[in-house]
C-alpha cells in the first residue's frame, strides 16, 4: 500500500485527500498535506451539517500533529476552506482529523490523555515531543467530553474532603463516591457557597438515595448536609480524627520540650516519630526507646497514652461499649491538665453523634486515602496550572474514572 493510501485510510479521509508526504530524514519529520477532494460536501466547523456551498477564499495553511510513525514526528498541513452553513452562515469547514481548535489529531490526543492519566504533563510532553500547553488542552478537551459523557449511577455513601493548594491559600473541596471510590464533584473553596453548588449540580433526585456522608468536622460541610439531605446519616471520617489526635499530642510534645533544659532535653531530642507513630508500625530498636522514654514521668507521656486509649475506640462493635468507652476518654482528656487534649474533647463532645455513628457504619474516607495520595501529587505537578480550573480538571482526569472520547 501506498503511503498516501495508508495514511487517508487511518485518518479516515472521505472528503479530502492526501496530496503527498514530504520526508525530513535529518529532523525525522513526516509532514503530510492534504487537500480537499474534487467537489465533495464540506462540513460547519460549529454545527457539523454538510455545507450548502463552499465560500470561495480559504483560512491559511494549518498544521495539526499526529501520532509518530517509526520515531517520526508526522504533521498533517492542510488549509481549511471557508463553508456557507444554512444555520450559522460563513464558518470555517470542520476537518475530520481533530477537534476544532486542538493542534492535534483526535487519534494523538486519545493517546495522550490516557497517558496523561498516569504521568504528570512535563512527562507526557517529552513522550510525544509536545509543548505541555497542548497536553493541558488535550486533557481539558478529554475531561469536558468525560463529563459529558459519563454514565450515571446511583449514589449511596458520599465522602467529603477538601485539597488545599499553594500552602492553604486556596481550598478545593472534593466530593467522592465511597462505594466506588471515585471523585465525582470537584469544586472551588470550601464555602456554603461551594456547598450550595454542589447540591444544585446533584439535584434533589439523586440525593434523595444518598444515606450515609463521611466528612470532617467542619461545620460548612455539616450543615450543609443537614439542610440538603436531612435524612443521611453524617459519619466524621476517622482519619480526620487521627489527625487531630496526632496535632494534640504533637502540641504536647512541643510544650514539654520548650519547658526543659539539659540531659533532659537530650532524651527528648527527635523523638516525634516515636510519639505519632502507630507502636505496632515501629522497629524493634525504636519500640526500645519508646518504652524508656514512657518510663519518665512527663506530660508527653500522658499525651501519648492518652492518644494510644482513644485509638481503641475504632475496635468496638457494640455501640454502648463504644460509648463508654469514649465517655470515659472525654473525663480523662478535660481534666488531664493538658490544654490540647481538653480543647480536642471539647470539639469531639459537641460531634459525639457523628463519631458514634462510627459503630454502626464503617465507613471512611480513608479507603480513599491512596486517591487522596494522588490528588496530591497532582497539586504537586503545579507547573502547568495556570488556573485553578486545570488542577480541577486534572483531578477528574485521574480520578473520577471518565469516559475517554
Ligand atoms: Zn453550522
Amino acid at each position: 500500500m501506498r503511503m498516501e493510501t495508508f495514511i487517508r485510510k487511518a485518518l479516515r479521509l472521505k472528503a479530502h485527500r492526501v496530496v503527498k508526504v514530504e520526508e525530513d530524514e535529518g529532523a525525522g519529520e513526516l509532514t503530510v498535506h492534504l487537500d480537499r477532494v474534487g467537489e465533495r460536501r464540506l462540513r460547519c466547523g460549529v454545527c457539523g451539517r454538510a455545507a450548502r456551498r463552499v465560500a470561495g477564499t480559504r483560512r491559511p495553511e494549518r498544521r495539526w500533529r499526529d501520532l509518530a510513525m517509526r520515531e517520526h514526528l508526522v504533521q498533517l498541513v492542510y488549509a481549511p476552506h471557508r463553508v456557507w452553513c444554512q444555520v450559522c452562515g460563513l464558518r470555517v469547514e470542520r476537518v475530520p482529523w481533530a477537534d476544532t481548535w486542538q493542534r492535534v489529531t483526535h487519534a494523538l490526543a486519545r493517546a495522550v490523555a490516557a497517558l496523561a492519566r498516569e504521568l504528570d504533563w512535563a512527562g507526557v510532553a517529552a513522550h510525544f515531543r509536545l509543548n505541555w500547553k497542548t497536553v493541558g488542552a488535550v486533557v481539558e478537551g478529554a475531561v469536558l467530553w468525560g463529563l459529558a459523557h459519563r454514565r450515571w449511577e446511583p449514589l449511596h455513601v458520599l465522602g467529603l474532603d477538601e485539597v488545599s493548594r499553594r500552602k492553604g491559600q486556596q481550598y478545593l473541596t472534593v466530593v467522592y463516591d465511597l462505594a466506588r471510590g471515585r471523585v465525582i464533584w470537584v469544586g472551588r473553596d470550601r464555602t456554603t457557597a461551594t456547598m450550595e453548588r454542589f447540591f444544585t449540580w446533584l439535584g434533589p433526585r439523586r440525593a434523595q438515595a444518598i444515606h450515609t456522608v463521611c466528612c470532617d468536622m467542619w461545620s460548612i460541610y455539616i450543615d450543609a448536609v443537614h439542610t440538603h439531605l436531612p435524612e443521611a446519616t453524617i459519619v466524621f471520617d476517622r482519619f480526620h480524627l487521627s489527625q487531630y489526635l496526632s496535632r494534640a499530642v504533637d502540641d504536647v510534645r512541643r510544650q514539654t520540650w520548650r519547658r526543659m533544659h539539659g540531659r533532659e532535653k537530650a532524651e527528648f531530642k527527635r523523638t516525634r516519630f516515636l510519639w505519632l507513630t502507630n507502636p505496632a508500625n515501629l522497629q524493634r530498636a525504636e519500640r526500645t526507646r519508646l518504652s524508656a522514654l514512657l518510663r519518665l514521668n512527663s506530660p508527653i507521656v500522658k499525651a501519648y497514652l492518652l492518644k494510644e486509649d482513644l485509638r481503641r475506640f475504632w475496635a468496638y462493635r457494640s455501640t454502648a461499649w463504644a460509648t463508654a468507652h469514649l465517655r470515659q476518654w472525654l473525663w480523662r482528656a478535660s481534666h488531664s491538665r493538658l490544654e490540647p487534649f481538653q480543647k480536642l474533647a471539647r470539639m469531639l463532645r459537641r460531634h459525639l453523634d457523628g463519631i458514634l455513628a462510627w459503630t454502626r457504619i464503617r465507613v471512611t474516607n480513608g479507603a480513599l486515602e491512596g486517591m487522596n495520595n494522588k490528588i496530591k501529587v497532582i497539586s504537586h505537578r503545579a507547573f502547568g496550572y495556570r488556573t485553578s480550573w486545570m488542577y480541577i480538571a486534572n483531578i477528574y482526569h485521574c480520578c473520577a474514572g471518565l469516559p475517554l472520547p
